[in-house]
């Protein structure tokens, strides 16, 4: 089986470097030929212009950031054939629908680590959840060996919602608050960030999603172990003036709160605000 991994980044390299330790034909694919540093492994990862490939590959893993998923498209026509299954390693959700192609799955991805110039560090985790069907099984299967665990969703829907509201919550108020994890300390932000995880609570219950009642309490309690010092990938993006993944995330709540004429003020002003940020990355 020919596995590809488009995106060179902190989830990418990780995925690329474990399929690499058990599986033969692993490329790692990026915008240019280079190694990267990957950390703790302290090893060099090989990958190859995307732009140089032309035989297709049997399974591509998809592991760049929402918004650089477009510009994709032309290499994933002429990197797939009939039955290539595309697995979409992002946060966020929405983009399934926009891609042309036969099998295409999303994930929800439990990898962290980080990204710096040339060099990759692993934190921890080395989960995909993913939709269950006979596809899915069989590379399940094919990864037994590596570090890389498919867990296989009877209703990955709802694994996709949990993981949008988590992101919902944390992501906005410490993105546009310019803080870390220690801004719920700030009592009026704790409650600001209540309120987007009750909204967001009610457009994932009018899709049709269930979750438990207490899932804003759930959520506000994972927060509440985050290290004062941690901050999330869209702080991490808007301190460094890069584009932010606001239409796959609150975008993506917010378009289908508006489908189902919902109320959801916190979850707009949040969204504006983003959506500023956002176009300001792309004039730097
Ligand atoms: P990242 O570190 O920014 O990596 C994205 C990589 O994709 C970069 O190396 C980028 O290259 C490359 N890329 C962009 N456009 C490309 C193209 N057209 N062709 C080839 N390569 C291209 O991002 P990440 O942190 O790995 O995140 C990937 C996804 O996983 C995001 O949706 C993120 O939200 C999600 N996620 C991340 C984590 C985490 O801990 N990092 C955890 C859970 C979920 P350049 O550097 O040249 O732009």
């Amino acid at each position: 089986m020919r596995i590809a991994i488009i995106g060179p980044g902190a989830v990418g390299t990780t995925i690329a470097y474990e399929l690499q330790q058990v599986l033969p034909h692993i490329t790692l694919l990026g915008r240019t030929n280079k190694s990267i540093h990957f950390q703790p492994a302290n090893q060099h990862i090989i990958v190859k212009d995307i732009k140089s490939m032309t035989d297709p590959f049997d399974v591509i893993i998809v592991a760049v950031k929402t918004h650089q998923l477009e510009s994709l498209v032309p290499d994933l026509n002429r990197l797939t054939h009939d039955e290539t299954t595309i697995i979409l390693a992002q946060n966020g959700y929405g983009l399934r629908s926009t891609l042309p192609f036969k099998y295409v799955y999303q994930a929800v991805v439990y990898i962290s680590g980080q990204k710096k110039d040339d060099e990759v560090i692993h934190f921890r985790d080395y989960r995909l959840h993913i939709q269950h069907d006979r596809r899915t099984e069989q590379l399940k299967h094919y990864l037994e060996h590596t570090k890389i665990e498919l867990i296989l969703e009877d209703h990955i829907e709802t694994t996709i919602w949990y993981k949008l509201l988590v992101n919902l919550g944390v992501n906005s108020i410490t993105a546009l608050g310019g803080n870390t994890a220690q801004i719920l300390k700030i009592p009026e932000v704790y409650q600001l960030c209540t309120r987007l995880l009750e909204e967001g609570k009610q457009v994932a219950m009018a899709e049709g999603i269930t979750l438990p009642d207490t899932i804003v309490e759930d959520i506000m309690h994972i927060y509440a172990g985050y290290p004062d010092h941690m901050g999330t990938s869209m702080y991490y993006d808007v301190i460094n003036h890069q584009p932010l993944e606001v239409e796959a995330i609150q975008g993506f709540i917010y378009r289908k709160a508006r489908t189902h004429h919902l109320s959801t003020p916190s979850l707009d002003t949040v969204y504006a605000l983003l959506r500023s940020h956002h176009s300001l990355s792309i004039q730097y």
